[in-house]
């Protein structure tokens, strides 16, 4: 598949503004039908150390020397340009993920309102100046790391790229985006646009390839002075012993367990089909899936069989026909949903969706289990697909001991009607951001987002992302 309308060449990396050839390459396929769709680079450590020697070049250079006002207006028109690319790379990702093109296409936008988020924000980050003794003046400069890293996931390639890339870029840091082996189409068709845009050379730099080659090789690198990763624990825990070995700063997004409590006060109507769709966007491969569902028993039943006859309704297909939920990202996700499924087998299933047969493509069904033990498999691990659980619970002490019980802590919500107790819960729920009456808030790029727990550290989005690409110095003048 070519990347129309952008003239990517098959099987390059972008290193220093220029398009290098790869000396290896991988297959790319759609997951809609699991035919192949092009090329593209197996990166390798050397390919890395260029990219971050091109990054250092970047910073000891036009891209370093630019002022904040400046950074600030070519984010801003970097983000007019990807407005104007938001059918192509709709398409793209549509193909390369399996992501409903509708779904898609938000990420698009998305990666536009944070680059036009963090373009606005990049002349807004002030120091402070400190009360100190006499003959003294103090103040702060926030100031960039340096050479960051960006090792992304295959689920929201763009809004990734958006939130870590743009926000690093705003505080003047050049950056090496290693995008998942799955999921590189975009990383660099936005690349190319950033490039067109008129982006410095080596301001962005795009290897791809492999977790184990191109991402360890770039963890461990001594030429990065931060390190930021969105993606599973087990392979955060070691981007955070590469980043130990440097000692450089690391923010790591991992998974989730994320709840919504139904309270017997809820507006259930309101509920229901924020209840489903945040367990099954994107197929569920989302870090803040709610993929638990913790409803008070006066109003379980009735919770149960509503979310029973949304998830009838569901229609799974092909990414091009955009329906609700398109396949998952590969055949390796795929056997992990699967056998999730099967450690289910000892549960009631409430409902299941229909999935399209002989495609070629990774689907599997969403399904919705019922009256599932908060200490079961299902209600404790990431699944990563479309599954939900429903779990009932008696009181609100109950409903935070179940919703607290996992490893997790990235997003909850609550519906209740009760003001006293969404303000007791909020409190008390372990998470990043908690919702009320809603689940994500429209997932607004101004909020900040990041998890407690094995959910990970560290906080993006919103102006909290500057301060983590930046690192505060104190300046203490001495003069009499
Ligand atoms: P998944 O198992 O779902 O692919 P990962 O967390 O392994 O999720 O992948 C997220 C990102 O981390 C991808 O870009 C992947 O290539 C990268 N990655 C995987 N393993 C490593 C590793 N050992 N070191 C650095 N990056 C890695």
């Amino acid at each position: 598949m070519p990347l129309s309308p952008f003239n990517i060449p098959q099987a390059h990396h972008l290193i220093g503004g220029k398009w290098t050839p790869a000396t290896d390459t991988l297959d790319v396929t759609d997951p809609s039908t699991g035919a192949h769709l092009t090329t593209i680079g197996r990166g390798t450590a050397d390919d890395i150390d260029a990219a971050v020697t091109a990054a250092q070049t970047a910073r000891d250079g036009v891209w370093g020397g630019l002022t904040a006002l400046d950074r600030g207006r070519l984010l801003t028109r970097l983000s007019d340009a990807v407005l104007n690319h938001i059918d192509a790379l709709a398409s793209i990702e549509a193909r390369d993920v399996g992501k409903p093109l509708s779904q898609a296409r938000a990420d698009a936008i998305a990666l536009a309102r944070y680059l036009e988020f963090y373009g606005g924000a990049a002349d807004k980050i002030t120091g402070e100046t400190i009360p100190y003794m006499d003959g003294y003046t103090v103040y702060t400069l926030h100031e960039p790391h340096g050479v960051t890293g960006h090792i992304i996931p295959w689920n929201y390639p763009m809004q990734i790229i958006g939130r870590s890339v743009g926000a690093a870029l705003a505080m003047g840091n050049a950056c090496v985006l290693k995008p998942a082996e799955d999921a590189c189409l975009t990383a660099l068709a936005f690349a190319q646009i950033a490039t067109d845009a008129g982006l410095p050379a080596g301001a962005l730099n795009v290897v791809t390839g492999f977790g184990a080659e191109a991402g360890a090789a770039l963890a461990a690198h001594p030429g990065l002075q931060h390190i930021s990763f969105t993606g599973s624990v087990r392979t955060g825990e070691a981007i955070q012993a590469a980043a130990a070995s440097n000692v450089i700063p690391v923010t790591l997004e991992l998974g989730g367990k994320s709840p919504q409590l139904v309270f017997d006060d809820a507006d259930i109507d309101a509920a229901l089909p924020v209840l489903v769709n945040a367990g099954i966007q994107n197929a569920g491969q989302t870090c803040s899936a709610s993929s638990r569902i913790l409803v008070q028993r006066g109003v379980y039943e009735v919770v149960r069989d509503k979310m029973a006859n949304a998830y009838n309704d569901l229609q799974v297909g092909p990414a091009l026909e955009d329906l609700n939920i398109g396949p998952l990202i590969s055949a390796k996700q795929k056997q992990i949903v699967d056998g999730f499924l099967a450690q289910g087998a000892d549960l009631t299933i409430a409902a299941q969706a229909p999935i399209p047969t002989d495609t070629g493509g990774h689907y599997v069904s969403p399904t919705l289990f019922d009256n599932v033990p908060p200490d079961h498999t299902l209600a404790q691990d990431e699944v990563f697909g479309p599954v939900q659980v429903l779990i009932p619970f008696e009181d609100e002490a109950e409903a935070v001991r179940i919703a607290n019980g996992t490893d997790y802590g990235l997003v909850a919500s609550v519906w209740t009607r009760d003001g006293a107790r969404q303000m007791r819960l909020a409190r008390a729920l372990r998470a990043g951001q908690v919702f009320i009456n809603n689940y994500g808030a429209g997932g607004g790029v101004e909020l900040p987002f990041g998890g407690v727990g094995k959910s990970g550290h560290g906080r993006e989005k919103g102006f909290e992302a500057l301060y983590g690409f930046s690192t505060l110095k104190t300046v203490a003048a001495h003069h009499g």
